[in-house]
């Protein structure tokens, strides 16, 4: 069907961040399918990994224990700090089974028409519940009448919440994407997190994160609420989770652990073991190449933070001609002057990541 106005070019092989088309020109990939190949393209380890799976097992049903399911699980509430995990295939589904949960939650309090707080310019996908819940008219129209029981409110304005707590009985939930994606890359208030954390704690309110696009290391945090000190009750996950194999995940945490019993909710290819592979291969790789731990600062005062003891990294760059510093044993600083400009910012780049990653290639 014509869904799709898409552009004239045919990608035949990718190489890490680089793809090729059918006449042979090579592409830079800045998009990475919408932050899905997590890994980039045709990634060794990840390639052995589903070949090996691919052989062994792809698919068995939900009816059966499946040890790669409760792997993954057990890694993304490690990693997340939640307790409860159901997978399925998309974001959109992810937010579907976060969607039942939050109405299954209010039932259970005796709410009888649960409403869930959504946003302006929101996108939470396209099914029909999700296309509600989105907050774009261009997804919605011809497709109503709409799946009720959304409240929408503008992106990063508490009163507009504290607005709706006043005059709703009906909320149960709050669902919003820590960075808004599809909307125009929005991002929150540093403090705003934290703030709606309180106000769904005060009125029992499921706070929902969709992180399908902001999640998964996008933000250089595992999630993006993890710049913050905040835990969400449920949270989404997508798009880079499986590196290019479909998978999607709702996670649960606190009050609203325990919600879904047997029956509530399923999927037939969700969770499966190839599924499941590419996760926790995506999910180890990534882990195992984080040693660079951070990078902080802002404007130009950046620190890059090593998981080793790097004073030995001043004296090779001095020897390429290239002075930086560091300082707290691990963290390289860089202070240039006022006067830096963008070539030679990006001259600074092409000289200190080699630096860098040799560095690390040594210990490793
Ligand atoms: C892409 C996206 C979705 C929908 O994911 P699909 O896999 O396309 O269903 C939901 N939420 C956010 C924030 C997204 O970016």
């Amino acid at each position: 069907m014509n869904t799709y106005a898409r552009l004239p070019v045919a990608f035949t092989h990718g190489e890490g961040v680089w793809l090729w088309d059918s006449n042979g020109k090579r592409y830079l990939d800045a998009l990475s399918g919408i932050a899905v190949n997590t890994l980039g393209h045709a990634h060794a380890r990840l390639t052995v990994a589903l070949k090996e799976q691919i052989s062994k097992l792809i698919h068995v049903s939900n009816l059966y224990q499946i040890n790669e399911q409760e792997a993954v699980a057990d890694k993304l509430c490690e990693l997340a700090n939640m307790q409860e995990m159901f997978l399925c295939n998309s974001g959109c589904e992810a937010n579907e089974a976060a969607i039942k949960l939050a109405r299954l939650y209010g039932h259970q309090q005796g709410i009888e028409n649960p409403a869930i707080i959504v946003m302006e310019k929101a996108f939470h996908g396209r099914t029909l519940a999700t296309l509600s819940a989105t907050g774009n008219r261009k997804v919605q129209a011809g497709f109503e009448p709409l799946v009720k029981g959304f409240v929408r409110v503008p992106y990063d304005d508490l009163d507009a919440i504290h607005q709706v707590a006043e005059h709703n009985p009906d909320v149960v939930a709050v669902l919003i994407e820590p960075i808004q994606g599809e909307g125009g890359i929005r991002t929150l208030d540093i403090h705003y997190l934290e703030q709606l954390r309180k106000i769904c704690d005060q009125h029992n309110w499921l706070l929902m994160l969709d992180e399908v696009q902001c999640g998964i290391g996008r933000t250089g945090k595992w999630f993006a609420h993890q710049h913050t000190g905040i835990l969400p009750d449920v949270m989404t996950l997508a798009k880079g989770i499986g590196s290019g194999i479909p998978v999607g995940a709702c996670l649960a945490a606190g009050k609203a652990a325990g919600t879904f019993k047997p029956g509530n909710h399923g999927s037939t290819f969700g969770g499966n073991p190839l599924a499941c592979m590419a996760v926790l291969t995506t999910l180890a790789i990534m882990e195992e190449d984080q040693l660079v731990v951070e990078i902080r600062g802002q404007g130009l005062i950046i620190g890059i933070e090593l998981d080793r003891s790097c004073g030995e990294l001043v004296k090779q760059a001095l020897a390429q001609g290239l002075m930086v510093n560091v300082t707290a044993d691990n963290v390289i600083r860089l202070l240039p002057a006022m006067v830096f400009t963008t070539a030679e910012a990006l001259q600074l780049l092409d000289q200190l990541c080699p630096l860098i990653t040799n560095f690390l290639a040594q210990g490793a």
